[in-house]
C-alpha cells in the first residue's frame, strides 16, 4: 500500500511537505487529519534527536512508516544558540517578535553575525529502520528587522549571497533554497529506493 504518515500537525509544513514529496510516485501520503497521534514532547539536546524521538514514537503509536522533522536557528557568536530552543529562546508562549528581539539584544554590537538555519528529517519504519537527513541554509543575522514574509526568524536572517532577508524573498524562492527543502530532498532519494525495493509495499 506504501504509506507514509506526515507525524507534524504544522498546516505550513505539510503543505511544503506535500508539495515535494508528490515527486516520489507511488507513495501514499496520511496526515493527522487521516489517523489521528499523540503529540510528542521535544526533549532532545540535537534537532537529530527531536527528529528521530518525534518520528519513532508517531511510528510506534501507528504502526506506519512516519517521516518527522526538527529545525532551528544557530548562531555562531552565541555558540550555536538558541539550537534545539529556537522555538522558546525567550520562553513560553512561543513568541517571534520576543525571539527576534532577544537575539537582537544579545547579537548587540557583535561583528560576527554568521548563522546557519538546519533542519533534520526523520524515517521510521515500524520492522526497526530509520533515515536521518540533513540540510543547512547559511547566512548572517541583520542589524534590524526588515519584510514581512516567512516565519520566526526570517526577518532578521540574510542568506549568503543575498541582500535580502528570508522574510522579503518570495515564500516559492525560500522554499527553493530552505535548510528543510534540502533535508526534504535528500529524503526523497531515501523513499524512492525504498519504494522500488518494495519496503513500503506492506503498509
Ligand atoms: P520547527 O521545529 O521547524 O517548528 O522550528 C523551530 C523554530 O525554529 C521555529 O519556531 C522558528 O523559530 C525557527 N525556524 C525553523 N525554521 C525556520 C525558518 O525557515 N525560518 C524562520 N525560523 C525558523
Amino acid at each position: 500500500m506504501n504509506r507514509l504518515l506526515l507525524g507534524t500537525k504544522n498546516e505550513g509544513k505539510i503543505r511544503e511537505l506535500r508539495d515535494l514529496l508528490q515527486q516520489v510516485r507511488g507513495l501514499d501520503l496520511l496526515t493527522g487529519s487521516n489517523l489521528g497521534f499523540s503529540d510528542v514532547e521535544e526533549t532532545g539536546e540535537t534537532f537529530l534527536e527531536n527528529a528521530l524521538l518525534k518520528a519513532r514514537s508517531v511510528c510506534a503509536e501507528v504502526g506506519l512508516p512516519v517521516l518527522a522533522e526538527d529545525a532551528g536557528l544557530e548562531v555562531v557568536a552565541l555558540g550555536g544558540a538558541p539550537g534545539v530552543r529556537s522555538a522558546r529562546f525567550s520562553g513560553e508562549p512561543v513568541d517571534y517578535a520576543r525571539n527576534n528581539a532577544l537575539l537582537l539584544d544579545k547579537l548587540h554590537g557583535t561583528v560576527d553575525r554568521r548563522a546557519r538555519f538546519v533542519a533534520v528529517s526523520a524515517l521510521c519504519l515500524p520492522d526497526g529502520q530509520a533515515f536521518v537527513t540533513s540540510g543547512i541554509l547559511s547566512g548572517r543575522i541583520a542589524q534590524r528587522l526588515t519584510g514581512d514574509g516567512g516565519f520566526g526568524y526570517d526577518p532578521l536572517f540574510v542568506p549568503d549571497g543575498e541582500a535580502r532577508t528570508l522574510a522579503e524573498i518570495p515564500l516559492a524562492e525560500k522554499n527553493r533554497i530552505s535548510h528543510r527543502r534540502r533535508a526534504v530532498e535528500r529524503m526523497v532519494a531515501v523513499l524512492a529506493a525504498l519504494l522500488r525495493d518494495g519496503e513500503l509495499e506492506s503498509y
